[in-house]
């Protein structure tokens, strides 16, 4: 469950709490800043990874077995294998946008084309016809709904309301 708002968040923890109590516990003793979307501190563009040790030592299985130079060497070689597979995509996308934000987008205008958008002052707007109306600030990188302001990747408001500023392009709103 995503939660942008931490309004959200404490509705849907407190139904863990009663469901249950220990977990609700647990999770609490972690620090809800490391693992909640509404909670962090900084941005995340979108991404709740699990934990990188954790996803290095599954594909280093294998090489774990080698002596240390041999392991070294074997991480070398994966993990420049893996920036050169990442800056081939890169240098291949027609935008500055990963091609899983260009689909985010892609779904999200379609949406933002059918919002009514009225503007507050330069760069603040009322955007109506999704679930509720909110308020968006292009400037700011926000809007009341909180997924623009933690992701930092436009939502549906967002680029509605950029669509009736003349001057703005998606890619001036990241
Ligand atoms: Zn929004």
């Amino acid at each position: 469950m995503r939660a942008y708002r931490v309004s959200e968040f404490t509705t849907i923890f407190n139904d863990i709490r009663i469901q249950k109590p220990e977990l609700a516990t647990y999770l609490e003793k972690i620090d809800v800043r490391l693992w909640s979307r509404a909670n962090f501190p900084g941005n995340r563009y979108g991404i709740m990874t699990s934990n990188i040790a954790e996803s290095m030592n599954n594909v280093l299985l294998n090489a774990r077995e080698y002596p240390i130079a041999c392991l070294l060497d074997e991480l070398r070689k994966l993990i420049s294998k893996w920036f050169m597979r990442r800056r081939e995509r890169a240098m291949s996308q027609p935008t500055l946008f990963t091609p899983k934000v260009e689909k985010t987008l892609k779904k999200r205008t379609v949406i933002a084309n059918t919002l009514y958008v009225q503007h507050i002052d330069a760069h603040r707007s009322h955007v109506n016809g999704g679930e509720l109306a909110c308020v968006v600030d292009l400037q700011q990188m926000r809007c009341t709904f909180c997924v623009y302001n933690i992701d930092k990747i436009p939502c549906e408001h967002a680029l509605a309301a950029a669509m009736k500023h003349p001057n703005l392009s998606e890619e001036t709103l990241i």
